[in-house]
Formats: structure tokens, sequence, C-alpha cells
């Protein structure tokens, strides 16, 4: 370790640590002190895009890539002939306070192969964290990867310092995981998440009694599901990340894309899955969370794969036009959030505005509704839609004329 330079160990450990996307910040509390470093309370810190489209940096790193597992998908996997490298707790901490100074970041993501045993490396990540809290007083944004198989008191530890903690659950179903990362099963996984979701839950509940009672990682709990390694389906995937936020309470669940490794698997796919893939789970990730649907409504049995030309909201309303058109001005809000094109917020809007005056298409479009997609499917003031209209065999067509483009939107919405 101490041959090679600081530096190189960055460019590998960095690079390394691209492959997690397990990490966003939104919903940490942890305030500035005028004697500390960083305040994640004014800006949700993010490695890339926050909901309202600001991209925010985080410092994203491995401690190590060493790794005494075999994870075929994984390019740090013990049989992987990469070049390895790895950090002392101290290095990490101080390339963080020396990184936020030059004002390059906003908070450090951190992971790490596993060295030893789970909870040797969960004590390594733990020893970062502390250092810059105790050490170097930062109050900036901190995300530690939760390592599965660690101890309870190890876990207590990650969430007293930690703004968010992660333990991944890496692929879609307990036999993918079973087949390609021998030694890795869902019920020690889950079982992390669960001891965070309970140490967050006694945490909330101290603290309501007193603010002066300790956070446990304000920020809460997210995950990390492949993509397209195994054959596992949309719906497979989505009923998996769907049984995770109801039983271990996380904030998100990450999709991404496999990649090939060198030298990968028989079994894995030799090319990644296309992008869109990643998307369109995104978007019907929120449907689940923000727009009350359920994953069998996105994924429905029969059609178990998410439409790729088209987002999940409007695959929704295509084969469901008997709901259709809606009445702006009289549906509950739970209809309203149907109609393709208009958001949370739209509706939210439209809930307001329409105590007041009657709402016409005019009143969509300045409320910038994407209009070619909520037009043939709404019923305002002055537009009524000939039912006729929602039978056509080209209405598909018709609505995704102009829409194509979204596809290459930077943001993930389902509106
Ligand atoms: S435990 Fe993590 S770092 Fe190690 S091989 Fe598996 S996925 Fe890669």
């Amino acid at each position: 370790m101490g041959d090679v330079p600081l530096r190189r160990r960055l460019e590998i450990l960095a690079d390394a640590a691209r492959y997690d996307a397990s990490c966003a910040s939104s919903g940490a509390q942890r305030r500035g002190t005028r004697e500390g470093l960083g305040n994640t309370t004014r800006i949700g810190i993010c490695h890339s895009y926050t909901p309202d489209g600001r991209c925010v940096s985080l410092l994203k790193l491995l401690l190590t890539n060493h790794c005494i597992y075999d994870c075929q998908y994984c390019v740090n996997r013990v049989t992987s002939d990469v070049e390895r490298a790895s950090f002392t707790a101290a290095e990490v901490a101080w390339l963080t306070t020396e990184f936020y100074r030059r004002n390059y970041i906003e908070g450090l993501f951190l992971s790490s192969g596993v060295v030893r045993s789970a909870d040797h490396t969960m004590e390594q990540l733990v020893a970062v964290a502390r250092a810059l809290r105790t050490e170097h007083q930062f109050r900036g944004y901190i995300h530690l990867k939760a390592v599965p198989g660690a101890s309870p008191e190890m876990l207590a530890e990650a969430g007293r310092w930690a703004d968010r903690l992660s333990a991944n659950i890496e692929l879609p179903t307990a036999t993918d995981l079973a087949r390609l990362a021998p030694g890795k099963t869902f019920p020690v996984i889950e079982s992390a998440m669960r001891e965070i979701a309970t140490r967050r839950e006694e945490a909330v509940e101290a603290q309501r009694e007193s603010r002066r009672a300790p956070v446990f990682a304000p920020a809460g709990q997210s995950t990390q599901m492949i993509v397209g390694a195994t054959p596992a389906s949309d719906a497979v995937i989505l009923q998996t990340a769907a049984r995770l936020y109801t039983t271990h309470g996380l904030r998100r669940v990450y999709y991404s894309a496999y990649s090939p490794t060198p030298h990968a698997d028989a079994r894995l796919p030799p090319e990644p899955p296309p992008l869109v893939r990643e998307h369109r789970l995104y978007q019907g990730d929120w449907l689940f969370r923000s727009y009350g649907f359920s994953i069998d409504e996105i994924v429905p049995p029969e059609a178990p794969q998410l439409d790729l030309e088209v987002d999940p909201k409007l695959a929704w309303a295509l084969r469901n036009r008997q709901h259709f058109p809606v009445d702006v001005n009289r549906a509950p809000r739970e209809m309203l959030l149907r109609v393709p094109g208009l958001g949370v917020r739209n509706v939210q809007r439209i809930l307001q505005a329409r105590r007041h005056r009657a709402i016409t298409l005019a009143d969509l479009a300045r409320l910038r509704c994407a209009m070619e997609r909520v037009r043939p499917f709404v019923l305002t003031e002055d537009h009524n839609p000939a039912t006729r209209a929602l039978d056509r065999v080209d209405l598909r067509a018709r609505v995704t004329r102009g829409v194509q483009l979204d596809l290459f939107a930077p943001r993930v919405t389902a509106t």
C-alpha cells in the first residue's frame, strides 16, 4: 500500500467506486456549527442529480478494492486481475477535508471491498467517519456502506457518525444471488437493513422526547440492485424493491445497469442492458412510491417488462383507456395523479386553483404540463375530447410524438 503513491490509489479507488449507485442525501439533518465544516441542512447532497435537477458532488471512494468475495458481476471480486489499492482511514479523512476546503465536494460516499471479515471492514469505514466528525469537525454529508454480516454494534457505530447507510441487495432474487455471489444471501443482507431500520426508529422516537438525543443515520438507508446481469424481469425487480421499501423503510432503491467486466463468468450477458431500462425502472419506482400505483399496475403479469418506448404512466393509461378522460375540475387527487403528463406538484396546484375557478387547457399549459400527453386524457372547462379519440389505434403514436426526447432527459420523473 505504502509503495503506491496516494494519487494513483485515488485514481484506482475512485474509479472502482463508480459502479456503486446507492448514493443520495436528501433528508440529511446535520446542522453546521461555527466550529464545524459543512452543512447538510440547506442542500440535499447527492453524487448526481437532485429531484430539482441540481448536480451536487460527493467524494466517492472505495476504502479498498481488495475483496474476499467472488461476486461474478463485480470488477473487484477476488478472482479479478485488477490493480489493487487501499487507503488508511486517516488518509480518506484527510482527503475528504482537503477536497472540501477546496470546494470540490460537499460530502463523502465511502464504500469498500470486504477484507478479512465484515466487522473488520465496517470498523475501518466507521473509523473514517468518526475521525471526520471528531478530529476534523466535519459537518458535511457522509454516506457509508453497511457491510452485510457486520455486528449490530458496528452498524450502531456507523449510524452514529454517518448521514446515510446502504446495504446493497445486489441482485433481484435470492436465486440470482446464490448463482452469482457465493457467500452472500438475502437473509444476511436484510438483517443489516432490519438492524438499521430498528435503530433509526429508536433514534427518531428518542428525538421526539428530547432533541438532545443522538441521531442515527438521519438521511435513512438506501440500497442498490444491479439490473440486466440476470434474466429477472422488470416486474420481479420492482416487486423486490417494493418489498424492501415496505419492510425496511428504505429511502431509495438505486438501479444500476450491469456493466460487463473483463473475463466475466459465461453466465453473465456479454452486453449491458439498454440504459433506458434503468431510466424506466426509476420511473416505475417513482410511480409506486409517489403516485399510488401498485407494482401489478406498472408491470402487469401478462407484460412483465416495462415498455422502453413510453414512460410507465403513459403505458398504463394506454392499457386502461376506460378510466379516461379524467375531469380535471372534479376528479380526486388519486385519479389526477394517473393522468399522463401531470406530476405531483402540478396536481397540487390544480387542486388549489380549482377551489377558486374552473380549470382550462390554457391553465394546464401555464402550469407547464406536458400537453401532448395530457390533452387526450383530460376533460377541462373548454376541452372535451371525444371518447372516440381515446379508442383510436394510433393514439399511442400521437401522444408519443415529440415525447421521445424525454428518454434523454437527465432527470428521473414520472409525470
Ligand atoms: S463483496 Fe462487494 S466488492 Fe466484493 S466482490 Fe462482492 S460486490 Fe464486489
